[in-house]
This record gives structure tokens, C-alpha cells and sequence, in this order.
């Protein structure tokens, strides 16, 4: 059973690369956001781009993929003369760090979470380009155009590396994929897990102004409203699941009967409601 689980996670991984490699990058375009004084977010294919421009040159959190590389530098400098300095990484997932190859030959210093390098560096196709030159275990600071922009890991989540990302100045936070607008992905096969992955959203609410805006890892600009509803549905469908298997349901029993029509919204894109029970049950099974 788990083997077979294994392998069908192997087959869809392996899909989802070629999937990256084959599709037609030619047709997108990248779009650039206002979101709050001098950052602006950025969207294209992938996940979403955050961008600090300004008298020292430009910052970027997450680029997308490779391909798109050269668009992104023309959206880049729409907004700013200056040059591409660091790249933020919020986790190693291919449509967040796919660009790195590039930004990353051009000499812009990649920073990010420990174990992001450790999982970009354990892929064979990973050219050294790709690797993130500084890393760190609980977080780190860049003092850039005039602000703090703080990198935060709080623990395993959506994978074992992931961090928040605070524009202290301008008050924006990137969440990476630890915020999408629809149910969570939690890669268990990359050390993410359910538990983590509310605490970590549960401490950015603490620590975050109320008038902070919020870019997703996909999905439109959020607030903290928008953050606070996402972390209801969390702990909600969580409960909800737990307390069906307290019940004695199993798992398709649970998914038959499916989660509370509140949340149904949430199960529109990458994961269903079906994908997330199942995600909560095995979680909860291991207890
Ligand atoms: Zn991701």
C-alpha cells in the first residue's frame, strides 16, 4: 500500500516536470501589481512574484520558472532601472525556483531556508546556478531599498523549508505556498505536514499589523481578513475530520460525506475537498 502510494506520487512528480518542461511558455505574459509604497507583486505562470524596487536596486521573492526568465527581467524593469540583486526563495518548489538558473548565473545573490538548498541540491538537474549561496536555519535579515525584509522559517509546513517573507517597511508579507487561495497543498513527501502548516499561519496572524497586505503564493493580493478566514477553515476542516474519525468513519465515509458547505469554495483549484480529507486523515492515522 505505502509503496504504491509512493509510486504513484513518483509518477505524478515526474508528470508535473515534464508538464513544466513541455508546456507553452510563449503565450504568457506578466502582469505587475501595485501592492503597497515601492513593492509590487508580479504574476505570470507559477508562483507569484514579490518585488522590492528602489535606490538600491531591485529584489525579488520567488521567480517562477526558467523559461519565463526573460520576461520577468523586462517586467522588472518596467519598475526599475536598477539591478537584480538578491532572489528570495520561500521553499524549493519547481514554480517558485525554476528562474534561479538565471537570476542566479547573472549574479544575483539567492537567499533562503536550509533545507531548500538541500532539496534543490539532492535533484541531479540542479545546475550549481540554481543553489541558493545563502542559507539559514530560523531566519535572516536584508536591509534593502531603506527597510528590514525579514526571512522567517517557522518548522515544517507546507514542505521542511519554507519561510515567510516581511517587508517590515512597506508591510507586506509573502507567504509562499503556505497561503493559496484554495484548501493547502502539504507535500508530506518534502517534511510538510498539517499540523506545522496551521501553526506557521496561526504565528504569522500574531505577528502581523491588521493592515498588512498579503501576497499568496497563488492567487490574488490578500488581507489580513483574508488570512484569518483561511486560518478558520484550517483549524474548521481539520476538526471536522478528526472528530469523524473519533466517530469511527473512515476515510471514504468522511470523503463521502464530504467537508461543511462554508468551505466548499476552497476546493475549486489544485486541491479538492477529497485531497485535503485524505491529506488530514492519514496526518491524524499516524497518531
Ligand atoms: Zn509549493
Amino acid at each position: 500500500m505505502k509503496i504504491r502510494l509512493l509510486l504513484s506520487l513518483a509518477v505524478a512528480l515526474v508528470a508535473l516536470n515534464a508538464f513544466a518542461q513541455q508546456r507553452d511558455f510563449s503565450k504568457v505574459e506578466i502582469k505587475a501589481t501595485p501592492v503597497a509604497k515601492n513593492i509590487y507583486m508580479l504574476e505570470g505562470s507559477g508562483g507569484n512574484i514579490g518585488v522590492s524596487v528602489g535606490p538600491d536596486g531591485i529584489l525579488i521573492v520567488d521567480d517562477q520558472f526558467a523559461p519565463l526568465a526573460e520576461k520577468i527581467e523586462a517586467a522588472l524593469k518596467d519598475l526599475n532601472p536598477g539591478k537584480l540583486k538578491f532572489v528570495l526563495n520561500t521553499h524549493h518548489h519547481g514554480d517558485h525556483t525554476g528562474g534561479n538558473v538565471v537570476f542566479g548565473a547573472k549574479e544575483a545573490t539567492i537567499i533562503a531556508q536550509s533545507n531548500v538548498r538541500k532539496r534543490l541540491s539532492s535533484d541531479a538537474n540542479t545546475k550549481k546556478e540554481a543553489l541558493p549561496v545563502i542559507t539559514f536555519d530560523q531566519s535572516a535579515s536584508v536591509h534593502f531599498n531603506g527597510e528590514e525584509i525579514k526571512l522567517l522559517h517557522h518548522g515544517p509546513g507546507h514542505t521542511d523549508g519554507d519561510s515567510i517573507i516581511h517587508f517590515t517597511g512597506a508591510n507586506v508579507v509573502h507567504m509562499g505556498d503556505q497561503f493559496i487561495n484554495g484548501f493547502p497543498f502539504v507535500d508530506v513527501s518534502s517534511g510538510g505536514n498539517v499540523e506545522g502548516f496551521i501553526k506557521t499561519v496561526a504565528a504569522v496572524l500574531e505577528k502581523i499589523p491588521a493592515e498588512a497586505k498579503i501576497i499568496r503564493g497563488h492567487g490574488p493580493l490578500a488581507t489580513v481578513n483574508d488570512l484569518k478566514s483561511y486560518h478558520e477553515m484550517l483549524v474548521e476542516t481539520t476538526g471536522h475530520v478528526k472528530k469523524a474519525m473519533a466517530d469511527g468513519k473512515s476515510l471514504d465515509e468522511i470523503k463521502a460525506a464530504g467537508l461543511p458547505e462554508k468551505w466548499k469554495s476552497f476546493g475549486g483549484g489544485f486541491i479538492n475537498a477529497g485531497r485535503w480529507i485524505e491529506t488530514i486523515y492519514k496526518e491524524a492515522s499516524k497518531k
